[in-house]
C-alpha cells in the first residue's frame, strides 16, 4: 500500500486555513534516491509571515484561555490521528526524505507518544505556594504561557524535529510558528494537518516554509514571538540565539554533535558492537547524537572492530521501498561531497578505511557505510561533525585517556559507554562532558527522557518533565488579607 502514496503538492498553513503562498512563489521538493523532482512547495515571503504573526496573536489569546483538560483531549486525539495515518504519512517521509519505511513510521508513531506525553505534561505544570513571612500574606507561583512561539526545524527527523517543539507550545498555552525543513515538508505538514484535525483552534499552530534564513531574521526580533527553538548546526544556532538575545526572548537550542562512544576492556563487545551498528546507521547517520567517535580499549579493540564491520557490511543501502533496505540514501545533494572530503582527508592523514569511504556511483545521493580506523586527531572528521555514515574508530590505553578524548571538542550532546565495572561507569557518568550517556545500552530520545546538550551543542532540553519550562513563565502573585 505505501508504494501507492503520491507525494503532494505542500502548502502554508496560516490561520487554520492550508493556502499557497500569497506571491504564488514555489520550491521543488526532490526525491535523495531517484534525484526526481515530486512536488511543489509554497515558499513564503514578508506578507504571508505578518499573517502568520497576526494568527499567532489571536491564536494565543484563544489558547491560553482553554483549559489543560481540554487542551489535553484535543493533543491525545491528534495523536491517535497520526496512529492511523502512519502508513500514509511514513511513505510521504520516505519519498521526502530517503529513510527506509520501517524507520519513517518508528519516527511517527513515536511522535505519537510524544504527543502523548507532552499532553500530559501540560496538566501538571504547577506551580507552588511559597511559606510566607507574615500570616496575611499569600504567596503564589504561577505558570503561564511565554507566548508565541516560532520554532525552526531541520530535514533529518522531519517529524520528530518539530513534534517535541509545537506539542510542549501546544500544552503549554502557547501558539506557535513552525518553519519546518523545505527539503523534507510533506510529513511535517501531516502532523500539523493531525492537530488540526484534532481540533485545535485556528491560529494556535502555523506551519511556513521558504528562505531559511529571511524567515528567522524575521520572525525572531518580531515583538509578537516571545520564545525561539531552533535545531540544527551550530554556527546557525549561535547566530540565531545572538539574534534573540539583542531581543531578550526565551531560548532552546538543540545543536550539533560529535559522540563519543568508549568501549572498555571489561564491556560486553558483542552487543556493543550490534547495538552500536544500528544506532549509527540509522538514518544513514544524519542524527545529532549519532555515535561517531568510537574510542576502544587495547585490549578489546581488534575483537571489537572484526565484530563490528561484520555488522556494518549487513547493512543494505537502497531506496526506501526496495526489499530489506536498513540504510537510505542521504537528504542532500550537498552533503556527499563534504563525507568524500572528509574521508580523503583522514586517509591522507594515515587513517585506514576498513570498509565503505565513498559516495556510490548511479542515482541518488547513495554513501557507503564507512569506517575509519586510526584516525588522527588532525584529521578534519576528528573535529568537524560528519553528519553521515562514517564511523572513527580508534583506540585508547586508559580510561582517562578516553574521557579526555571524549570531553577534546566542544560538543556535548550524547555519549555512549560500554563497560560492565562499576567504578568505570560512574567514572563516566561523572566526567564526560555531555547532556546525555546512555551506558550499555542505546536508550536515548524517547519522551519521558531529557533530550538536550551542553557547551556547543546548545542549551535547554527537548523531552522529559523539564521540557515544558521553556514554554513556560514563572510568575509570582504575592497577596495580604486585608
Ligand atoms: P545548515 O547549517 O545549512 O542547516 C541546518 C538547518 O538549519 C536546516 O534545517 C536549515 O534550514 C536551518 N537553517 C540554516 N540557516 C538558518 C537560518 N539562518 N535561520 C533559520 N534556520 C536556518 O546545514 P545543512 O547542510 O542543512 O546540514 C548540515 C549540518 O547541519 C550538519 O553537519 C549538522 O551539524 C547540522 N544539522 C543538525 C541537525 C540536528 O539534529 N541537530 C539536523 C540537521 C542538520
Amino acid at each position: 500500500m505505501s508504494n501507492d502514496v503520491q507525494y503532494p503538492n505542500v502548502q502554508l498553513y496560516i490561520d487554520g486555513q492550508w493556502c499557497d503562498a500569497a506571491g504564488g512563489k514555489t520550491l521543488d521538493i526532490v526525491n535523495p534516491a531517484t534525484e526526481q523532482v515530486i512536488g511543489q512547495l509554497a515558499h513564503a515571503e514578508q506578507v504571508d509571515l505578518d499573517r502568520a504573526l497576526e494568527a499567532a496573536e489571536k491564536g494565543f489569546e484563544v489558547w491560553r484561555k482553554t483549559s489543560t483538560l481540554e487542551r489535553y483531549k484535543i493533543m491525545r486525539r491528534a495523536a491517535e490521528l497520526l496512529r492511523e495515518r502512519v502508513d500514509r504519512i511514513a511513505a510521504l517521509m520516505s519519498q521526502e526524505q530517503g529513510k527506509p519505511l520501517d524507520q519513517a513510521k518508528a519516527e511517527t508513531l513515536g511522535a505519537a507518544d510524544t504527543i502523548d506525553w507532552f499532553a500530559e505534561e501540560g496538566r501538571r505544570a504547577y506551580g507552588q505556594v511559597v511559606p510566607s513571612r507574615d500570616f496575611d500574606v499569600q504567596q503564589l507561583t504561577i505558570k503561564q504561557p511565554v507566548g508565541p512561539v516560532a520554532a525552526f526545524t531541520p530535514w533529518n527527523f522531519p517529524i520528530n524535529q518539530v513534534v517535541r517543539k509545537l506539542s510542549a507550545a501546544v500544552t503549554t498555552g502557547c501558539s506557535i510558528i513552525v518553519k519546518a525543513p523545505e527539503e523534507t515538508p510533506a510529513s511535517p505538514a501531516e502532523l500539523i494537518r493531525a492537530y488540526a484535525d484534532a481540533g485545535v483552534p485556528a491560529g494556535v499552530i502555523n506551519l511556513v516554509y521558504g528562505v531559511p534564513a529571511d524567515i528567522s531574521e524575521y520572525l525572531i526580533p518580531h515583538p509578537t514571538i516571545r520564545k525561539i527553538s531552533f535545531t540544527g548546526s551550530t554556527p546557525v544556532g549561535k547566530h540565531l540565539a545572538a539574534l534573540a538575545g539583542q531581543h531578550m526572548k526565551k531560548v532552546t537550542m538543540e545543536l550539533g554533535g560529535h559522540a563519543p562512544v568508549i568501549i572498555c576492556d571489561d564491556a560486553d563487545v558483542e552487543l556493543a558492537a550490534k547495538e552500536m551498528a544500528l544506532a549509527k546507521f540509522r538514518n544513514c547517520g544524519q542524527v545529532c547524537i549519532s555515535p561517531t567517535r568510537f574510542l576502544i580499549q587495547e585490549g578489546v579493540y581488534d575483537k571489537f572492530i572484526d565484530l563490528f564491520v561484520k555488522e556494518v557490511e549487513k547493512a543494505k543501502v537502497g531506496a526506501w521501498n526496495e526489499e530489506g533496505v536498513t540504510v537510505g540514501p542521504l537528504a542532500n545533494e550537498r552533503r556527499g561531497p563534504v563525507l568524500s572530503k572528509l574521508v580523503e582527508d583522514a586517509s591522507q592523514r594515515g587513517a585506514k578505511v576498513l570498509t565503505g569511504g565513498k559516495a556510490i556511483e548511479g542515482t541518488g545521493y547513495f554513501f557507503e557505510p564507512t569506517v575509519l580506523a586510526q584516525v588522527p586527531v588532525e584529521a578534519d572528521i576528528m573535529t568537524e561533525e560528519p553528519f553521515g555514515p562514517i564511523v572513527i574508530a580508534n583506540s585508547f590505553k586508559t580510561l582517562d585517556d578516553a574521557i579526555t578524548e571524549a570531553n577534546r571538542l566542544p560538543y556535548g550532546l550524547a555519549a555512549y559507554a560500554y563497560t560492565n565495572g562499576f567504578s568505570n561507569a560512574q567514572r563516566i557518568g561523572r566526567d564526560v562532558e555531555t547532556g546525555m550517556l546512555t551506558l550499555n545500552h542505546n536508550g536515548l530520545s524517547i519522551p519521558e527522557v531529557p533530550f538536550g546538550g551542553v557547551k556547543d551543542s546548545g542549551y535547554g532540553t527537548e523531552g522529559g518533565s523539564e521540557a515544558i519550562e521553556a514554554y513556560l513563565v514563572t510568575k509570582l502573585v504575592t497577596q495580604k488579607a486585608l
